[in-house]
């Protein structure tokens, strides 16, 4: 029986996704191997890369200005890459509101001077600091920020304004909702999220960054040397990029992100109405910096939290326990997340608030 997998990642794949990987498991095309089997160099596999990144393409609205690449190494190699590959005079400027940005935070400065922007560590990471609270320095390299923040259920609800070029880790709310590609210099995001397996990692960069890299740069890490061979340096991952190119072409027939945000936007209103009407339940993240892909949220105490874990899971309502940093519950509700479940999470809330309270 399938479940509701509330995972933070690697999450829920749609079954149509799975089944029709399935279908083709072994002889893929009637190229009687499977595509895992193909090489990456082949006329069978090529079409799959090339989809892949149009798709992308296309669904995020991106210009001929940016490369789109297709990495290894998850969002935390980008910890590195980044700061290897923009800090060209050796400064940048972080926001530091999660365990994901703080770690992005503590390799950049590895390389250089890697400045504290904002933060919001005082207040364990519940809230997004507002533009005014922001100190940029005028000669970063760049501005890196976590768009949402996986563990604490936080996402900034706003694009910060500053003269350097933005540099987005998108891991957790990638095609979530619309976003205006052309404010950012670049974008990172690890695939298990939002947008197929775990295993490859999509960097979107703008053209005129590229190419001013360290001198210690690792070769593998170096966006030139992936934007000049089409993401096919070295052996990509390639059922990884197959099942994101067959997850993206379902969110095309679906409407697009402009579907996805909406459909999103409902879901997370679902679950908070619903918690912040309950005296049983909270949610510690500030109103104006909540995640509508990941729901945090507490019952008075932590036996029932476990509790309410456990229950969900014989409900069929999977990988509800909150991060060990924060504790209590975490729902992520990304986009390959049906409506019904947030429903039937609602419900199971509801029936479980009533039995304990
Ligand atoms: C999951 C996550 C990461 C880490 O991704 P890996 O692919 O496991 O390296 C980094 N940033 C954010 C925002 C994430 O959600």
């Amino acid at each position: 029986m399938r479940v509701y997998n509330f995972a933070a990642g690697p999450s829920m794949l749609p079954l149509e996704v799975l089944e029709e990987a399935q279908r083709s498991l072994t002889d893929y095309n009637n190229s009687g191997m499977s595509i895992m089997e193909c090489t990456h160099r082949g006329k069978v596999y090529e079409p799959v890369h090339s989809e892949c990144i149009s798709l992308i393409k296309e669904l995020m609205g991106i210009s001929d200005e940016y490369e789109v690449l297709l990495l290894q190494g998850g969002a935390s190699t980008q910890f590195d890459a980044v700061p290897l590959n923009l800090m060209k005079t050796g400064k940048a400027d972080y926001a530091v509101t999660g365990n994901f940005s703080s770690k992005a935070y503590k390799e950049a400065k590895k390389y250089g001077d890697a400045r504290l922007a904002g933060s919001s560590e005082d207040k364990n990471f519940t809230y997004i600091p507002t533009q005014s609270e922001l100190k940029f320095s005028d000669d970063a390299d760049y501005f890196h920020y976590t768009a949402n923040n996986t563990i604490f259920g936080s996402k900034w609800g706003y694009i910060p304004q500053t003269s350097a070029p933005l540099v987005c880790d998108m891991s957790s709310n990638i095609m979530s909702e619309v976003v205006d590609v052309n404010k950012f210099g670049l974008i990172y995001a690890g695939a298990q999220k939002n947008l197929g397996p775990a295993g490859v990692t999509l960097v979107i960069v703008r053209k005129d960054l590229i190419g001013n890299q360290m001198e210690i740069c690792p070769t593998m890490l170096k966006y030139s040397i992936h934007a000049k061979n089409n993401s096919l340096y070295n052996t990509p991952p390639t059922f990884a990029i197959y099942m994101m190119m067959l997850n993206l072409r379902r969110v095309k027939a679906l409407g697009g992100i402009v579907e996805m945000e909406k459909v999103n936007k409902a879901k997370a209103q679902l679950l908070y109405d619903f918690l912040d009407n309950s005296t049983f339940y909270t949610n510690p993240v500030r109103k104006d910096s909540r995640s509508i892909m990941n729901v945090t949220f507490t019952t008075p105490n932590a036996d029932l939290d476990d509790a309410c874990v456990k229950g969900a899971t014989a409900a069929g309502l999977c990988n509800l326990k909150g991060h060990r940093l924060v504790g209590g519950m975490r729902a992520s509700i990304y986009n390959s997340m049906p409506t019904e479940g947030v429903q039937a999470l609602v419900d199971f809330l509801a029936k479980f608030e009533q039995a304990n309270k």
